[in-house]
């Protein structure tokens, strides 16, 4: 069956159901955006043309709201708790909605059961159920849930139909069971030996997973012109719901004071949270649209280094804000910071929020040492002198969620590849492969030359010669110049995550045995790594320029 783009948001929001303060939140925000996401339809409509497009029968099971796993969310929903997971898992339903899926939503062990024909007491059937939906969307809980009470089917389907909604992301080597385990990355939360690419992240934070985002609202020129009159160029809202986010922020909040007027949207429940100073104008915590409204009156929105990563700068940015935030040094990671301890990611965060600091950047980002009183002091005055106009990447835009969610939907195909790949044999979809009787790697051709293979083998950008053969041979085999010189005197095929790599003692090179465990994420000092590459679309970095 042919999907067809819907406007009408009203069956989706019966079928969000009621109750809970989170899907409260969530089908607010649904509503409001009815309009936005109704004309991105319209706008990926004419761009896809008459492209055919399969209707999917989908579950989402959103785990973290089912009361089994503590649902330790929905009751901070009006405290300032973290709203970032509602803001995404609303967009993700409005998404797959609106593209014409088929949609069943459970926030409950009992409607997952139901949903996937469990008879009901029989915690863990053993049997093997044909699984009524294509897809699954799912966080690490319903993972979890899923593995417990789908018996055999869960072997079966896991690495194929289900997708996780997983906000900083898991690394491969934190998600092959048996390297983690032998290498010291095994977690909470990793080793489900599933690819990769079934992690959906609220940014793109590593292209092993996907990028699954959310989308902020977009001003229509209007209202662009409308921000521009209306901005006090010395109002500073300051990034952050719950009060320990201001303390021991005194000086910097001193300094701020001293140029700016400073707002708060910190939640309180009788008296005035004691970390925020006097000088602030505290709103408490804001519905979403007045949020909204504060953003578009200030000129700065700054950041004190916590929440990491999550929706409001680009909302702010949208706005016509300037994101101000802190550089860390050192970087925060699992490694040295409570947050992400134990998360399966060793991922370095040189800023707050890097996808601001590296996609976005100045004018609209500024990342400053902020213990350099005097860069941080300069920075204030430099930013209240900019003109700064809203500004929204494509992929946080409705029709770019929609249209990478498309792509994704109708090319990533797991099913191919049922898990680990036993050494020699053929994982498609990765970007290097283990050709079956080869003792070298090559670039995914065969896999990427098929017929449908997604990304399309033109859109990649690397070669990798036969063991013994140079780059530079090989891509002149080919027609291309070689810009890493990797002469191999040694070549070896081992499990390791940061193979394929050349070592220069030696000149010594090393394959990838394990395709789950290819990683554009892992570095060492050890080894110079040989990066595959791809080409993408400006304003869309999952999709590449043929990815549609
Ligand atoms: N937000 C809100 N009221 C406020 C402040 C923020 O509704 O007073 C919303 C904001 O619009 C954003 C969401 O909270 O979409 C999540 O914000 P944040 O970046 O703080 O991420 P979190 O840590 O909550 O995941």
């Amino acid at each position: 069956v042919q999907a067809v783009f819907r406007s009408n948001l009203s069956h989706l929001l019966e079928l969000m159901g009621s109750g809970k303060e989170s899907l409260i939140f969530m089908k607010k925000r649904t509503k409001r955006l009815t309009a936005q996401w109704a004309l991105a339809a319209q706008r990926l409509g004419q761009k896809l043309g008459s492209v055919w497009r399969d209707q999917k029968q989908i579950l989402v099971h959103i785990g973290f709201l089912t009361e089994e796993s503590g649902d330790v969310f929905s009751p901070r929903v009006l405290k300032g708790g973290p709203l970032g997971e509602m803001v995404q898992w609303a967009d993700i339903l409005a998404t797959l909605y609106v593209l014409g899926h088929g949609l069943r939503i459970t926030v409950s062990l009992k409607e997952l059961q139901s949903n996937l024909g469990v008879p009901p007491g029989r915690g863990n059937c053993p049997l093997t159920m044909p699984l009524p939906f294509d897809l699954i969307y799912t966080d690490y809980h319903g993972l979890q849930q899923m593995k417990q009470h789908m018996g055999l089917s869960f072997k079966k389907y896991s690495r194929c139909r289900i997708r996780v909604i997983d906000t900083f992301g898991t690394e491969p080597a934190y998600n092959h069971e048996e390297y983690a385990t032998l290498h010291g990355y095994r977690t909470n939360w990793g080793y489900w030996n599933l690819n990769p690419k079934q992690f959906m992240t609220m940014f793109p934070h590593t292209p092993d997973n996907s990028f699954m985002g959310f989308v902020s609202e977009e001003l229509n020129e209007t209202e662009k012109q409308l921000i521009r009159g209306g901005k006090a160029s010395n109002m500073a809202v300051v990034y952050g719901k719950e009060a320990s986010i201001w303390e021991g922020k005194d000086k910097f909040l001193g300094v701020l004071n001293k140029y700016m007027e400073i707002h708060g949207t910190v939640y309180y429940e009788s008296q005035r949270p004691p970390e925020v100073p006097a000088f602030v104008k505290n709103h408490g915590l804001l519905p979403q649209p007045e949020f909204q409204q504060l953003l578009r009156k200030a000129k700065l929105f700054i950041g004190f280094g916590f929440p990491y990563e999550g929706p409001a700068p680009l909302e702010a940015i949208a706005n016509g804000c300037v994101f101000l935030q802190a550089r860390f040094s050192p970087p925060h990671s699992s490694l040295n910071h409570e947050f992400f301890r134990g998360k399966p990611t060793s991922r370095e965060l040189f800023s707050q929020h890097p996808y601001a600091e590296n996609f976005i950047g100045k004018p609209h980002v500024w990342t400053v040492d902020y213990n350099n009183s005097e860069e941080f002091e300069a920075a204030i005055k430099a930013i209240m002198r900019t003109q700064v106009d809203p500004y929204l990447p494509y992929e946080y835009s409705c029709e770019g969620m929609l249209e990478r969610i498309h792509a994704y939907i109708q090319h990533q195909d797991f099913c191919a590849a049922p898990g680990p790949v036993p050494p020699g044999a053929r994982a498609p979809q990765s970007p290097f492969v283990l050709a079956p009787n080869a003792t070298h790697l090559e670039w995914a051709q065969n896999a990427s030359s098929a017929p449908g293979a997604w990304p399309p083998a033109h859109s990649l950008r690397a070669w990798l010669a036969a063991a013994g053969r140079a780059c530079t041979d090989a891509c002149l085999d080919r027609g291309l110049i070689c810009e890493l010189q990797v002469p191999c005197d040694s070549t070896e095929s081992e499990m390791n995550h940061l193979y394929p790599a050349f070592a220069q003692p030696g000149r010594e090179c090393f394959l990838q045995k394990e395709p789950l465990l290819f990683s554009c994420a892992a570095s060492s000092t050890k080894y110079h790594r040989l990066c595959p590459c791809r080409d993408f679309r400006k304003g869309q970095v999952a999709l590449c320029q043929d990815c549609l």
